[in-house]
């Protein structure tokens, strides 16, 4: 199974201000941040990480700081909604500390027979907490405020908003490795059987849909796990010789990272286990440094001097 796609990587997404995704993101979800850095596309703006304690793929939720652009919103052609894995009988607790702390969610709902709660954070992103069917086994980051029979455990997938999912359902299956498992309504459940968790992507068909636009509350990216390069390689061949047009290996300092879009619009990536976030950090100290990868880090002063100093406590 190793050689397969193993779920979920990691989700990244827009964010506006740092301070209140860092405080929404570490404490009202209680999220570990597992690393501090910039955008090496755009080293004067933040690169957050948030996920358990060593960042593991299928964890991690990431943001760009870009705080002088839009609010977006979600149209067809994106991804549009997270979807977190919490324990047996924990949507009463969350239930009430959203509403404690005034956080915008949907009472409690059901698909595909799991219950699970809708909410976005401060800049409208969505996201839901799901009970899954099957007990999700991964260890959580546990704060003083959110206990392990409360706490976040991982992603359990993605939902896909497309004009016709036949194109994007197939790169699902012919070359990513998943299958169709069920349907409800307009909502078609892809899983893959490589991994037990971080391993479904709902694919939403609308095809009235309007587009929506890539900004500040919206997810920029998906990416999809793979354990090493050499496979990584072998997935870019797979993709390239499907038509699709396809990245070359980039090195992110955390992992390696091919990108491509889909056919129906969504940017997808696929990044590997190697190295880690424990690369430039021990574990005990992920998140509590700014790190810059090499090519930046010359210019540390003038990058520290723009960013907006972030509060972690
Ligand atoms: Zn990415």
């Amino acid at each position: 199974m190793k050689e397969n796609i193993l779920g979920l990587h990691h989700i990244t997404a827009i964010t506006g201000n740092p301070q209140k995704n860092y405080d929404f993101y570490t404490k009202v979800l209680g999220l570990r941040m597992v690393k501090k850095t910039v955008n090496f596309d755009a080293p004067d703006t933040y690169h957050f990480y948030y996920g358990n304690e060593q960042g593991t793929p299928g964890t991690i939720l990431t943001f760009f700081s870009w705080e002088n652009i839009d609010r977006g919103f979600t149209g067809v052609g994106m991804a549009e909604e997270i979807g977190y894995s919490v324990p047996y009988g924990s949507l009463d607790f969350w239930q009430e500390r959203f509403k404690q702390l005034n956080i915008t969610f949907a009472g409690k709902n059901e698909r595909f027979g799991e219950e699970y709660l809708s909410f976005i954070d401060g800049d409208g992103l969505n996201s839901s907490l799901i009970i899954p069917k099957i007990a999700d086994e991964r260890k959580s980051w546990e704060t003083k405020e959110i206990g392990k029979d409360f706490a976040i455990k991982g992603f359990q997938g993605i939902t896909l908003s497309l004009k016709k999912i036949d194109k994007t359902a197939k790169v699902l299956t012919d070359i990513l490795g998943y299958r169709l498992m069920s349907q409800e309504d307009n909502r078609y459940r892809f899983i893959t059987d490589s991994v037990q968790s971080a391993s479904i992507v709902d694919l939403l068909e609308n095809a009235d849909g309007a587009a929506g636009r890539n900004a500040i509350g919206t997810i920029h990216h998906l990416a999809f796990r793979v354990a090493n390069e050499n496979i990584q390689m072998e997935y870019r061949e797979k993709i390239l010789s499907s038509g699709l047009q396809i990245t070359p290996k980039i090195d992110r300092n955390y992992f390696y990272s091919v990108y491509f879009h889909e056919p129906g619009g969504v940017l997808f990536e696929i990044a590997t286990d190697n190295p880690g976030f424990t690369v430039d950090e021990p574990l005990s100290e992920l998140g509590t440094h700014l790190k810059l990868p090499k090519q930046f880090e010359h210019a540390r002063v003038e990058i520290e001097r723009v960013l907006t100093p972030l509060k972690s406590n």
